[in-house]
């Protein structure tokens, strides 16, 4: 059930206290990819978890509105990438969560897309489930799937978007992404990873090369991230803290 295509009749009306939360990013995905790739990815996910859950027990999940903008600072210096600080962020999510909570839904998955969200999520969350307002956790899907590594841009996100928004990949464009790129994230020395921005280590913006992958592996990724949001949901569900 999503929160932005229901009536508030609709959502006074519906028994649940079950939400999921997709939270994005606009930030580059190198040459060949959209800005807006984690918000689709978070969204797409969502939307089919929560569907999943409603189908295997009875109970509709609400999908709230997706928020576009996160803690993406380190892709500043690509075109058309947005940031806003930790500290409005923190503080967005958080509200948003407890407005959520006053109307029942008191038991939220954040839907995340974007790792440079993934510290400020916890902390968050941790904060709401200790208030006692909400019990919410967060979930990062490249997290929860088997995929070893993600990098920025690469064949697991292309492949992800070449499946739910085809027409967004520029094909002829992943070559450069992969020749400009690079094939790890950072600057590593000790452990410690000296480079706060990506243009530093990548030229083209990617991380791993995008002309691995497929469609196919797309709807393999969107599909076990989307069980295994549900197995998270369920776990939410019946947890007491
Ligand atoms: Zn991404």
């Amino acid at each position: 059930m999503r929160l932005s295509d229901s009536t508030w009749t609709d959502v006074r009306d519906v028994e649940t206290d079950l939400a999921v939360l997709p939270v994005g990013s606009t930030e580059q995905h190198g040459p060949h990819a959209p800005l807006g790739l984690d918000s689709i990815t978070a969204e797409s996910i969502a939307d089919e978890g929560a569907e999943r859950y409603a189908a295997e027990h009875g109970t509709e999940v609400l999908v709230g509105p997706t928020i576009p903008v996160g803690i993406a600072a380190e892709h500043r210096r690509f075109d058309g990438t947005l940031w806003v600080s930790e500290d409005t962020f923190r503080a967005y999510v958080t509200e948003t969560i407890e407005s959520l909570a006053a109307h029942g839904f008191d038991r939220v998955v954040v839907v995340n897309g974007h790792g440079g969200n993934v510290d400020a999520l916890n902390e968050l969350c941790g904060q709401v489930s200790r208030a006692g307002d909400a019990y919410t956790v967060q979930y990062t899907w490249f997290d929860a799937v088997a995929f070893d590594d993600l990098g920025h841009a690469g064949p697991a996100e292309t492949s992800m978007i070449r499946h739910l928004r085809p027409e967004l990949i520029r094909e002829d464009r992943t070559e450069a992404a992969a020749v400009g790129g690079a094939d790890r994230w950072g600057e590593w020395v000790s452990g410690t990873n000296l480079a706060y921005d990506s243009d530093s280590f990548t030229d083209s913006g990617a991380v791993g090369d995008p002309r691995d992958g497929d469609a196919e592996l797309g709807a393999e990724l969107l599909d076990e991230a989307a069980a295994s949001l549900s197995e998270l949901i369920a776990a939410v569900e019946t947890r007491r803290e």
